[in-house]
């Protein structure tokens, strides 16, 4: 399964898998600043706070997006 990888710096990247994607939107309603449907790429991983960004990523319902450390 493909994962994306966007990465905020050496300290942390938010991954996405898009087969997973629902595309349920709950990413952008949480943090419009960090995700852009509509753009590429659309997640800006540099807009949000690393607590903000993890705390947002377990609500994923799908399971979707994922972060690593
Ligand atoms: S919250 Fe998860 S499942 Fe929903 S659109 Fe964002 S990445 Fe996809």
């Amino acid at each position: 399964m493909e994962t994306k990888r966007y990465k905020k710096n050496d300290a942390f990247t938010i991954l996405w898998t898009p087969s997973k994607c629902t595309h349920a939107g709950v990413c952008v309603k949480t943090l419009p600043k960090v995700y852009h449907p509509r753009d590429k790429p659309w997640i800006l991983p540099e807009e949000g706070e690393i607590e903000e960004l993890k705390s947002q990523i377990k609500n994923c319902p799908s399971g979707a997006l994922g972060f690593e450390e």
